[in-house]
């Protein structure tokens, strides 16, 4: 177990574990979804608001604070929790992903990649000492690697010659990463959709040592099937006390069959980036508000949910809101989905303490199917 970033197993249930996380931040109960605060801010949401939701942490972004406002002056101002007014842990990505999503005329060779930005076309170097250089002035709880997203579709070759030099910058950020109590970095597991090299990818990072580990390379087009079967080839090779984190998932049906596999962590724009275009996640499967059959609908969007939303605003103002392009329903339905993921991950936390996750996985599936045509 990790001394700098204490991780403990209080209940398992099958693959699935109920852990505690402890950061100079707080403690996260585990499993736990992080909202996306990409540039500083979980997008149309206030940082009490989010905490309201139920979120423990939130993940930043290495690559769009580089670019603005700089982690240099993020530091001057006393670091990323109190620049942006978050109480609460964050976890910072390494910026490979963003660099290879939105930067232009990137360029990977051995010591990192070499960019310019999206934002003026300026010119950056991102190389993982650099990339652990950044987080550390933001103050992450949680640094992750940097690594080199393999594109997908990807040959087997090219998917083993990526992912071991990931292993090498993973050795690399380590050797950059300052300990100190409360923080903690993790590796990224590469190797695209072939069980081996995740294998070999896994075993790598275990010899290096790291406070918690990464799942990446996923939810990239390769289909939930295939996802759940690269989990399922990845997990045993991670260390039992140590935290896992599946990056950039998913949708509300990938995080229930990701938890029933050993995964801890979970981050993802879904919930927020839905939020902004009417879409809502409920116990009874993904609703558009936009749709008109919520234009005189008096109910609540999820009877169920305890957020304030549900409790406050009908169907019909949410419909209203939404078709006239308001602020008020991004923010609304972000805090929504933001409550509705936190709700689900507080229910299988409690379900795997109660060793009935499997029961709660099939209900959960059932009640999606349903849809919310019947009535409520
Ligand atoms: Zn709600």
């Amino acid at each position: 177990m990790s001394a700098a970033l204490p991780f403990a197993v209080l209940a398992e249930d099958g693959a699935a574990r109920r852990g505690r996380l402890e950061t100079a931040h707080g403690i996260i109960e585990t499993p736990c979804f992080m909202p996306v605060g990409t540039a500083a801010t979980v997008k149309a949401m206030r940082p009490e608001d989010v905490a309201a939701t139920g979120a423990t942490i939130i993940l930043g972004n290495t690559y769009h604070l580089m670019l603005r406002p700089t982690a240099e002056r993020i530091a001057e101002l006393g670091g990323l929790h109190k620049f942006m007014n978050w109480p609460g842990a964050i976890l910072t990505d390494s910026g490979g992903f963003q660099v290879m999503s939105l930067a232009k005329l990137r360029h990977i060779d051995e010591r990192g990649v070499t960019f310019r930005s999206h934002l003026d076309g300026s010119h950056y170097s991102l190389t993982p000492e650099r990339s652990i250089e950044i987080q550390h002035l933001l103050g992450a709880n949680i640094t992750m690697v940097l690594d080199e997203c393999t594109p997908f579709p990807v040959t087997p070759d090219e998917s083993l010659v990526s992912m071991e030099r990931s292993m090498r910058w993973a050795e690399r950020s380590r050797a950059a990463f300052t300990e100190r109590p409360g923080h903690g970095i993790f590796g990224i597991v590469q190797g695209g959709v072939f069980p081996v090299q995740r294998l070999h990818s896994a075993e790598s990072l275990v010899d290096i040592g790291f406070d918690g580990y990464a799942i990446g390379g996923l939810a990239v087009g390769e289909g939930q099937e295939t996802m759940f079967m690269v989990i399922d080839a990845t997990v045993p090779a991670l260390p039992a006390g140590a935290p896992r984190y599946l990056m950039g998932v998913g949708k509300p049906d990938d995080l229930v069959g990701a938890v029933q596999r050993g995964i801890d962590l979970f981050d993802c724009v879904i919930p927020t980036r839905s939020g902004r275009t009417a879409q809502a996640f409920t116990r009874r499967g993904t609703v558009n508000l936009r749709n008109a059959r919520h234009g005189a609908d008096p109910r609540p969007l999820d009877p169920e949910c305890g957020c304030p939303v549900c409790r406050q605003y009908s169907r019909a103002y949410l419909h209203h809101l939404a078709r006239a392009g308001e602020i008020l329903a991004a923010m609304l339905l972000t805090q929504h989905n933001l409550s509705y993921y936190a709700e689900l991950m507080a229910t299988m936390r409690d379900a795997i303490a109660h060793r009935r996750l499997d029961d709660f996985a099939d209900t959960f599936a059932e009640r999606q199917a349903q849809g919310d045509l019947l009535p409520l």
